[in-house]
């Protein structure tokens, strides 16, 4: 409608992106749906269209395809001529799963094997059911990491012609530099005075390189779910290097909880629902709040 706010959301398809579409949609934003597939991407569409959110139309995007994301641009400059709200959803897991996410949903087996396990046994549970191979850490990073700089880059343009622009890159506790056992990678990844968006993507080269070699763990980088812990601990400091670079913009963090979603093979303690609420709570804050910041259970938390 008129006068309403325009937002992007990214892997708009399901679990928590779709309901971050769905509540901003029930806010009175304008809410572009993405999707890197067209047919799960209308099927979105057609599931917020029958809730009666009319506010909310459909465009392809991968993130991963610079060509996808400028087609996307395009289309947002011809019919908005601006962005007010970003958020950068999707992401991979950074691993090969041992069985599809439709098996742990829907199998007595794994609804046994999770009900009754706190938080650290159900990713203990997760961890067994996956397996980290390097093609899937490399995906995990282009994906999580420099698929959503590429946009946030794309977008920039729009978001800076809004006079309220935020961004809000759904990151993870994963991410936090606690999980870095080399002092000297933690303290560099913190000090994001210092750190340039150069010197970050030559600290992913050297993880690849590193656990290519098998050396990931000996050279302190985050055991268990390495690919993803650093692919958010690099969205974590990009946006806090952005938020410096850019103060007419809010760019924060949030994680949005531990969630039953595909990416967790449904092991998680939240619904995507709650999830969801974590994220749009950040991106509807009142006006003049914080930027550069991260977002745990509702409230500003550390980086580290
Ligand atoms: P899902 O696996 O349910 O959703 C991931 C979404 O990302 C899907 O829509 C997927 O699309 C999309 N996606 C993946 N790759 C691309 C790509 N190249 N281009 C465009 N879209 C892509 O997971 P969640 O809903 O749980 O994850 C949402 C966010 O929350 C992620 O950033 C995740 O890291 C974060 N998060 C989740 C937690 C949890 O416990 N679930 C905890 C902490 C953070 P497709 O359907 O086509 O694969």
């Amino acid at each position: 409608s008129p006068g309403a706010r325009i937002a992007v959301v990214t892997g708009g398809n399901k679990g928590i992106g779709l309901e971050v579409c769905r509540q901003l949609a029930g806010n009175g934003i304008t809410v572009v749906l993405t999707a890197r597939d067209e047919t799960r991407g209308a099927a979105a569409l057609e599931e917020l269209r029958a809730l009666g959110l009319s506010d909310v139309v459909f465009h392809l995007l991968d993130i991963t395809d610079a060509s996808s994301i400028a087609r996307l641009a395009g289309f947002l400059k011809a019919r908005f001529g601006r962005l007010d709200i970003l958020i950068n959803n999707a992401a991979f897991g950074g691993v090969e799963y041992a069985r599809g996410p439709a098996a742990a949903a829907g199998s007595v087996t794994s609804e046994e094997e999770l009900s009754g396990m706190d938080r650290d046994q159900r990713l203990e549970w997760l961890w067994r059911n996956t397996r980290e191979t390097y093609d899937a850490a490399k995906k995990g990073l282009l994906t999580n990491y420099y698929g959503t700089k590429h946009v946030i880059e794309a977008l920039l343009p729009l978001l800076r012609a809004s006079s309220d622009g935020r961004i809000v890159n759904v990151s993870s506790d994963f991410g936090l530099l606690r999980f870095f056992r080399n002092e000297e990678l933690k303290q560099e990844l913190h000090n994001v005075e210092k750190l340039t968006e150069g010197r970050l993507d030559e600290l992913l080269d050297a993880f690849l390189e590193d656990f290519e070699a098998g050396e990931a763990d000996a050279r302190g980088w985050p055991a268990a779910f390495a690919a993803y812990k650093v692919g958010k601990a690099a969205m974590n400091a990009y946006s806090r290097i952005l938020a410096a670079e850019q103060p007419t913009l809010r760019v924060n963090c949030v994680h949005p909880g531990y969630i039953k979603t595909d990416i967790t093979l449904r092991s998680g303690l939240l619904t995507p629902e709650e999830g969801a609420g974590n994220v749009v709570k950040v991106a509807l804050l009142p006006g003049g709040g914080v930027t550069g910041a991260f977002f745990e259970d509702g409230q500003e938390a550390s980086f580290v």
